[in-house]
């Protein structure tokens, strides 16, 4: 029995490491995918292993997360498509390095923009078909930069905290609904996102070899990877998760809890 089948998901950010991850392990179980990502190309090449895998998958074209109008009609569309959305996946997300002297505020605005703002704009599209349906599941991805840090990260970090107050705020205004609404908190996953400007993967570093893995200030000893979010995601849209909302999972193999 596929855990997530005839479930509708929509995923942001799906063109590329987690967001790939979760709408291959949704797809996996059952689900119809649709996939939304401002690289059109990578949410077509996940489109393309999707299908190619037997799976259920579709991509609108080029879909900016900041753009209400744009997400709202992918939502319309994947409803017309499939009936019902059942699971929203908030997850596309940036980082701007920069600390409090010198950054700008354009950056400080767009990073809130799209790690908080859209977080807000997503889950109140789903809501609203959710609440008629009178079920659903609003999941979206946060950060254990939530709540611990490094310097050159405050609008990321800032965004991170703030979707963790939306989810739980959200959580108990939509629990009436049957609307189960939590968040993940993923720790060092190796994506396109632990690629630094300068092309160095920080997962693959000697400091990051050295004490991440060798010394364990990861416990686990090793970096994330997509599908170690994907299975949390996959819990959290099922029907094994039926009295759990407004939580936050942290999901970094220990990381957080070494000094
Ligand atoms: P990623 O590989 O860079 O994936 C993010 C995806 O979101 C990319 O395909 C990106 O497109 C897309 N995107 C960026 N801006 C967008 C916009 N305005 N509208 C629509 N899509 C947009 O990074 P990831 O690591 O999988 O990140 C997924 C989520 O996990 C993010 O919210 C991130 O903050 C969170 N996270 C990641 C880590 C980690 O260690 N990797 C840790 C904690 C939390 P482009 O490639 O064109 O920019």
């Amino acid at each position: 029995m596929l855990r997530l089948e005839n479930k509708t998901a929509i995923i942001t950010g799906a063109g590329s490491g987690i967001g790939r991850g979760i709408a291959e392990e949704y797809a996996g179980e059952g689900a119809n995918v649709v996939l939304s990502d401002i690289n059109e190309e990578g949410a077509q090449e996940t489109r393309a292993i999707i299908e190619e895998a037997g799976g259920t998958a579709r991509c609108y074209g080029k879909i900016d997360v900041t753009d209400y109008d744009a997400m709202r009609k992918v939502r319309d569309q994947a409803v017309k498509e499939f009936g019902a959305l059942d699971v929203m996946v908030n997850n596309a997300g940036i980082v701007v390095y920069d600390n409090i002297l010198e950054s700008r505020l354009d950056d400080w605005r767009k990073v809130i923009e799209v790690n908080l703002e859209a977080v807000y704009m997503g889950s109140k599209l789903a809501a609203e078909v959710m609440v008629e349906q009178n079920s659903g599941r609003i999941i979206s991805i946060s950060s254990i930069q939530s709540f611990m840090t490094t310097s050159q990260v405050g609008a990321y970090n800032a965004a991170k905290a703030g979707v963790v107050g939306l989810t739980k705020s959200m959580a108990v205004e939509l629990a009436p609904y049957n609307i189960l609404v939590n968040a993940i908190a993923p720790g060092a996953i190796k994506t396109g996102m632990s690629v630094a400007k300068d092309g160095t993967d920080e997962t693959e570093t000697e400091d990051f070899k050295e004490n991440y893995l060798a010394k364990r200030r990861i416990p686990l000893g090793r970096a994330g990877v997509p599908r170690d979010i994907a299975g949390t995601a996959l819990f959290l849209a099922s029907d094994d998760c039926r009295y759990m909302t407004g939580q936050l999972l942290i999901v970094d193999g220990g990381y957080s809890l070494t000094l």
